[in-house]
Parts: structure tokens; sequence; C-alpha cells
């Protein structure tokens, strides 16, 4: 069976993420654990997180993935910004605690002129700070489309990221389709060699998630702008490549496409039928 499902608005809460993924047959979703443009969360409703779960116990789900904030940026030169970075990450792991076994994604930041080679260092304190061999939670590190100083704009940076954490065995990778694209990985002309290419630098066992996306723009233009599922640039062919890749195939596939909740729905059924793997 397909995992699929989309970023929905966390707004409701979790029982209305639940039913709203299973209304547009999704059997995962994505939600930002709390303002993407800035830091403000709502105290977690435990009651809600509790009927969320025994809501979704029979339904088949896949693992969920938390996004954490844009504005989080834990290798920025300000230091006030950095600890405001791994406080909350901290918090929404600990949250993240009470939905146990699910994962938690993060852009790894913008080092903003510092050098790629500073920021990983900031990422890694920030990183080695926060995770506690205890948690439950998978924090997974997104492949970047290197717009501006991003990091984790290819694989080397997201290993020596992960290389250097003390309990990495409590991270893994979410691969974004338009990222990696933009970023110069040709996932439409030579998947075959940008997986060998992962599990060589990272390991594919360190794949946890997809952001199955389209993108508006060619092969290494590093922009990041997401397309509807086979109306862009990678298109559907090579998308559903992707979804069926016996590396791939069994991972939650998250989509990020620009849609309303039809929309998804739609994408979500074009790519079930187009599944093949049992
Ligand atoms: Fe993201
Ligand atoms: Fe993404
Ligand atoms: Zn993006």
């Amino acid at each position: 069976m397909l995992n699929i499902g989309c970023h929905l608005s966390a707004s409701k809460g979790f029982l209305s993420m639940g039913k709203e993924a299973v209304s547009i047959e999704a059997n995962t979703f994505q939600f930002f654990t709390r303002n993407p443009r800035g830091f403000q969360a709502k105290p977690l409703d435990l009651d809600d997180v509790n009927a969320f779960l025994l809501y979704i116990k029979d339904k088949n789900f896949a693992p969920i993935v938390a996004h954490a904030p844009y504005t989080l940026n834990g290798c920025s030169a300000d230091p006030k910004i950095r600890h405001l970075a791994t406080q909350t990450m901290l918090d929404d792991i600990q949250r993240m605690e009470y939905l146990p076994n699910n994962y938690y994604n993060f852009h790894p930041g913008s080092h903003v002129r510092q050098g790629v080679e500073t920021g990983i260092t900031y990422i890694v304190k920030m990183l080695n700070t926060i995770l506690t061999p205890e948690q439950t939670t998978t924090v997974l590190l997104e492949t970047m489309a290197g717009k501006g100083s991003e990091i984790g704009r290819n694989f080397r940076e997201l290993q020596t990221i992960m290389e250097n954490v003390t309990l990495n065995h409590k991270l893994g990778i979410c691969l974004d389709t338009c990222h990696v694209w933009d970023g110069g990985y040709d996932i439409v002309g030579n998947l075959e060699n940008v997986l060998e290419e992962f599990d060589k630098i990272i390991g594919i066992h360190k794949l946890c998630a997809v952001h199955l996306n389209d993108s508006k723009n060619i092969c290494g233009s590093h922009k990041d702008r997401h397309e509807t599922i086979g109306n862009g640039h990678i298109g559907l062919d090579a998308l559903v490549r992707i979804i069926n890749h016996p590396s791939l195939c069994h991972l939650p596939f998250e989509l990020e496409t620009p849609n309303d909740l039809n929309g998804y729905a739609q994408e979500i059924r074009l790519l079930r039928s187009l599944y093949t793997q049992s």
C-alpha cells in the first residue's frame, strides 16, 4: 500500500487533521508544529492528541511528519536566534513524544555569509544539545534546494552534520523531490545514480520520508518553487518511478504541492492508481 498524504493545516487540531487525511484517502500527513513564519505555539491539547491516536488506530497509518517553522535557524550568526531555534526544537520534540514514533522534519538552516563549515558546527551543536537517548521521535534533516546560503543542498553536507551528532541514530533524512532536483540531482534522467550516491554518502537506510513535489524550475536552478504533480519540470512519469522504486516505495510520501484539499485528493487518487508495489 502506498503511504501518502499531504501538508495539512494544524489549526483545528490532530483529530481534525486525521479525519481530513482519511477524507482524501491519505494515510499520513504533515503539519507545522507552530506558526511557520513565527514561533508561537498553542498549548498541546492532550484530549485531542489521544482522540487522534484512537481514531487512526485501525486505519493503517504510516508515520506522520511534524515540520519545524521555516524561521527556525540553528546556524544563525546571532546567538539569540540560535538559542530560540534550540528552545523551539526542544519544545517541539517534547510535544511530539505525546505522539510517539513519528517524525520531526526541519530545514538545517542558512549560514548567511559565515560559511558552510561554521553553519554545520552550529547545527551539530544544537542537535547535540537537544537529542536524548529516550526520545522516540526521529528528527529528519530535509534536503534543500540550495537557494541563498541554505545548508543541506547536497548529500555531503547532510552527512557531515549526521556524522558529527552523537545520538545520530535519532536522525534521518527527508528527501524533497523538488529540492534535490533544483539542487542539481537529476532524478528524472538518472534516479538510479542519485539513489546510489545517496546510499554511498549517507546510507539509504537513513532515508525516512519523501516530500513529493513537482518543480516549477529546471534541474540545478536552486530556486525551490513547488509545482503540482505532473505539471512541472520533474513530471508525472519520474514521480511515479519514485513512488514505485524498491528503495523508496515503503516510505511515507508527503505532498507539498500548491493545492487546496480537493487538489490533494486528486493527486493522491492519481498516485495510488499508478502505484504497482504490494
Ligand atoms: Fe520543508
Ligand atoms: Fe519540503
Ligand atoms: Zn520547498
